[in-house]
């Protein structure tokens, strides 16, 4: 018999966790999970899945704008968000089951409590008022949501896990930060109906991306009737009858119902009781890990946001996998981070692979930018203004297509194909050699003939 109750023990059932229990009792270790929430993390629960849906129903009020140009009378439509909530609820709970049903299938033990680290090899379960042992420990305890906390009013405030759970659709939102969660909502809240503001600290929202997708996308959620205020933040909150009193530091002031802060994500590390067994954390309460996954004590393992690395779902699961196959499959695996497509569903929405302008400006001598910002066919009937912006960033020396953005309808979809292309070092010709599917918007991407910009290192 095993000198410990368990090969693995994961703690956190999130995407990250769950991949590696699974596979690691495939290949044959004896594995527990240990979950204080509920199974299937942050992105399954409260996260990419329930956000999603949202977007699906806040996206058919747009519809109903644009079907009038194709010949359409749509009758009064109203939205009941108690049966989205619902529906939502509904569609949780059965992923949440088939998570359950999934490990259990492969004799991973689901242990409903939250666990902590009481010696090296030894795991508190508080739940359950008991301890248990594991020769290999993995946290994949993902993020939780910051707040300001010295914002006065605070108390106010919720976050992305009330946001999918409240009794009644505000009338007025307001959402703080200008990042994936805070523009995603601020859409799904427009489409909807809800009167919606965004309060964003800096010169222009989604720092990371490229230039002309930010500022493309500025303009069309205002179109959309999205107000943004930049270079701003909270300066207090005060709760009266008629709704949330809200002052900000250029001296705004605003009565809106519900207060969304979006202003990013911590690693969930408190009371894990990493100290006690010496595990080290970064400057922003990360645990530091190598690329094996494998933190500074050497059975015990991290992945996904509580390294704080790639914070995106299937980063987690491709190095919750690689865990499991460098330990349990004797099959050593390094995740990949390089040209990660990855999409954003704000309205529009913003499908992404490989570098930014910027960033290749800061690592290439010449540069070729293709750049279309165009009208897609949709909109001409629809008589909808909205434009749809492509974008190709080519090193003009080896003709390697850098990076590729795309803001507009389905282009989270196109940047899941564009991702296999950049990865395999798809080259312009490449590109131009790929006959167009026609009518399509994608088609730009293979007939952009002119670069819009070339950049060179002598200019
Ligand atoms: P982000 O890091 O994307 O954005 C945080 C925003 O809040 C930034 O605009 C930031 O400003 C601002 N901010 C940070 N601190 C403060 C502060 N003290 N006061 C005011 N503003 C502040 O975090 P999110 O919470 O939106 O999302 C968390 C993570 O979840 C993301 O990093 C992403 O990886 C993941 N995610 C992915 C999604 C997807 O793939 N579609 C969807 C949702 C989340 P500044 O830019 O100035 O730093």
């Amino acid at each position: 018999m095993s000198e410990f109750d368990y090969d693995l023990f994961v703690i956190g059932a999130g995407s990250g966790g769950v991949r590696a229990a699974r596979m690691a009792a495939t290949y044959g270790a004896k594995v527990a999970i240990a979950e204080e929430y509920r199974v299937g993390g942050t992105c399954v629960i409260r996260g990419c899945v329930p956000k999603k849906l949202m977007v699906y129903a806040s996206k058919f009020s747009h519809e109903f704008e644009d079907a009038a140009g194709f010949g359409w009378t749509v009758g009064e439509s109203q939205f009941d968000w108690n049966t989205l909530i619902a529906n939502k609820d509904a569609e949780i709970d059965r992923l949440n089951g088939l998570y359950i049903k999934n490990l259990e299938r492969h004799n991973v033990e689901i242990i409903q409590s939250r666990a902590e680290l009481e010696a090296p090899h030894r795991i508190r379960l508080t739940g359950e008022d008991r301890s248990v042992t594991a020769r290999t420990i993995l946290i994949a305890t993902g993020g939780v949501p910051n707040l300001p906390l010295d914002l006065p009013g605070v108390e106010h405030l919720i976050t992305s896990n009330e946001v999918f759970h409240l009794d009644e659709q505000p009338k007025r939102v307001l959402i703080t930060g200008g990042g994936y969660i805070a523009l995603e909502f601020a859409g799904i809240f427009n489409g909807l109906g809800t009167e919606t503001t965004v309060l964003y600290r800096g010169e222009e929202i989604l720092r990371g991306f490229d230039d002309d997708v930010r500022a493309t996308l500025h303009e069309e959620m205002e179109k959309r009737g999205v107000r943004i205020v930049l270079h701003d933040v909270l300066t207090s909150v005060e709760k009266k009858a008629d709704g949330l009193h809200v002052t900000t530091k250029q001296g705004e002031t605003m009565v809106v119902d519900q207060i969304l802060s979006g202003i990013g994500r911590s690693p969930y590390t408190k009371g894990l009781g990493l100290e006690t067994v010496g595990v080290e954390l970064d400057s922003k309460g990360a645990i530091k890990v190598d690329a094996q996954n494998r933190t500074n004590v050497d059975h015990i393992y991290a992945v996904g946001d509580v390294t704080n690395r790639v914070n995106l779902t299937p980063v987690a699961i491709r190095e919750g996998a690689a865990l499991a196959e460098t330990l349990f499959n004797d099959n050593p695996t390094i995740v990949d981070y390089e040209n990660i497509p990855t999409a954003v569903f704000t309205q529009p929405e913003i499908g992404t692979v490989g570098m930014t302008e910027a960033e290749a400006i800061a690592t290439h001598d010449n540069l070729d930018i293709y750049l279309a910002k165009f009208r897609p066919m949709k909109n001409t009937l629809a008589g909808n203004d909205e434009k749809m912006l492509m974008k190709l960033i080519v090193d003009a020396d080896s003709d390697k297509v850098l990076g590729c953005h795309i803001l507009g309808p389905d282009s989270g979809e196109m940047s899941q194909l564009l991702g296999i292309a950049i990865k395999m070092g798809a080259t312009k010709a490449n590109f131009d050699a790929t006959m167009a599917v026609h009518p399509t918007a994608s088609e730009e991407l293979v007939t952009m003939k002119e670069p819009s910009k070339r950049i060179r290192k002598d200019d």
